[in-house]
């Protein structure tokens, strides 16, 4: 079993699992004071970090040590928005070069032959993609469950992969047939969506420090679920103390509909139906307004920031600099995979850089910034003070990236951190979850990746 809180870490018995990561070239801890520590180290036992310093300061004997020498090491990255579904319909040929309805209206129905084993594998191969990335948790938000898909499904995948995971129960209620955008073929009974998002609660959410996995309230959007649904689902978010997400004000489509169909912006909308606070987290709002912005960042509501999905469904440049300034929580998501079409979360966050580059120049957000969203960010998006940084009490979620990797020569030996972000993103040479190894030497423990891409091929084929 492993500590709940401080006074079990304290009476730890001394037969607890331990591992010592030593010797890394630059230990960034991302903590408030932005510590970074020469020669660094974390020494970890059972999953959650008891000591970070230099390594000569740490223990020197452990059940695993693991030599950093030539990385950085940092928090794992936390990603706020995905489809892990849609890594089967990456570039898509009639769904390349759309905006974000034309695109949904394109996929809808290749999304409707989705199957229990498709929801598993895109699962296992989309979290491989993002841990290799440096992804040490990962939201998911799923709103499709044909042909028998369960959000279990996902859940049985995403366990065997040893990620820290935030199951998304997402819905969709109202379909063409009400004045929706989605197939009524691919759409809920309201009551149905309660009941199993109900169910995924009490069968698997766990609220307590160091949770691998969670739960999340998550009807689509506000054009395809009703007023109502949306209202349910906020009250039994609350009603469990469990976290909520949406996509809001992603695109100028979505604000004409929510206009013409409520007669309000979305920004609105979602303040009228309770979807503002520390316990919701919005993907995009890129057409948020300036004083809507104000009243969400009051309220310490969080946002998904997903460039890459925003650039390549030309949706807009979201504001993030007027978020942060109002008090917004903002993390990193790769969203997608179809509109990304990658699940690659430090690339992410160099892309978040450059994008708020275009809009705002060239001091519109640091390399450092762009890793802090990624990390303490995003941590904070899902609701989370356990992740995201590396410090005694935190869980021991943390990654390493070579230094002498080819594209980082003539950056890494400047400023190392940065170079992560300004130069071409790696993957990890080093992955540990839990305190549990999970990339070594660059490849994943126990998964044979080849067999997994053939698989996922032969879904992604069969689906289109
Ligand atoms: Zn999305």
């Amino acid at each position: 079993a492993r500590p709940r809180h401080p006074e079990s870490q304290r009476r730890m018995p001394v037969s607890s699992r331990t591992v010592l990561v030593r010797n890394a070239s630059l230990l960034v801890t991302m903590d408030d004071a932005d510590t970074r520590i020469p020669d660094g180290g974390v020494y970890i036992v059972e999953g959650v970090i008891q000591a970070v310093g230099p390594s000569d300061q740490l223990p020197a004997e452990a059940d695993e040590i693991i030599d950093a020498r030539g990385m950085v090491i940092l928090p794992g990255l936390v990603n706020t928005h995905h489809h892990f579904t849609q890594t089967l319909t990456r570039a898509v040929p009639a769904a390349q070069n759309a905006t974000l309805f034309d695109w949904l209206r394109t996929l809808y129905p290749i999304w409707a032959r989705l199957t229990p084993e498709a929801v598993r594998v895109s699962t296992r191969l989309a979290i491989a993609e993002l841990m290799l990335s440096g992804c040490t948790t990962a939201s998911d938000h799923t709103y499709l469950w044909p042909n028998g898909a369960r959000i279990d499904d996902q859940i049985e995948a995403a366990r065997e992969t040893g990620i820290r995971f935030h199951a998304a129960r997402g819905s969709m209620s109202v379909g063409e047939s009400r004045g929706g955008l989605p197939p009524d073929s691919v759409v809920e009974d309201e009551d149905a969506i309660l009941r199993d998002t109900r169910r995924a609660i009490e069968t698997y959410h766990d609220p307590s420090r160091y949770a691998m996995l969670r739960i999340v309230v998550a009807p689509c959007s506000p054009f395809s679920v009703s007023p109502d649904l949306m209202r349910e689902s906020i009250a039994l978010a609350r009603a469990y103390g469990v976290q909520a997400h949406t996509h809001l004000a992603e695109t100028e489509d979505e604000e004409a509909y929510c206009r013409s169909t409520f007669g309000k912006t979305p920004v609105e909308l979602a303040e009228e139906l309770g979807w503002v606070g520390s316990d919701v987290w919005h993907a995009h709002l890129v057409h948020a307004h300036p004083p809507e912005i104000q009243r969400l960042g009051a309220q310490r509501t969080g946002i998904a920031h997903c460039p890459t999905s925003n650039m390549r469904l030309a949706s807009g440049i979201a504001p993030v600099r007027v978020w942060l300034d109002a008090g917004c929580r903002v993390g990193l998501g790769v969203d997608g995979s179809a509109s990304n079409d990658g699940s690659h979360l430090l690339a992410e966050a160099r892309q978040a850089m450059l994008l708020q580059r275009v809009a705002n120049g060239p001091a519109a957000l640091t390399a450092t910034e762009a890793l802090r969203l990624a990390t303490r960010g995003g941590a904070a998006v899902l609701g989370r003070d356990d992740i995201g940084c590396l410090a005694p009490g935190m869980a021991a979620d943390l990654i390493g990236y070579r230094l002498d990797a080819l594209t980082f020569a003539g950056g890494a030996v400047h400023d190392p951190l940065a170079a992560l972000v300004f130069c071409q993103p790696q993957n990890v040479t080093l992955s540990v979850i839990n305190g549990r190894v999970r990339v070594r030497d660059g490849e994943l423990v126990g998964v044979d990746l080849p067999a997994l891409i053939a698989e996922h091929n032969r879904h992604a084929r069969a689906l289109v």
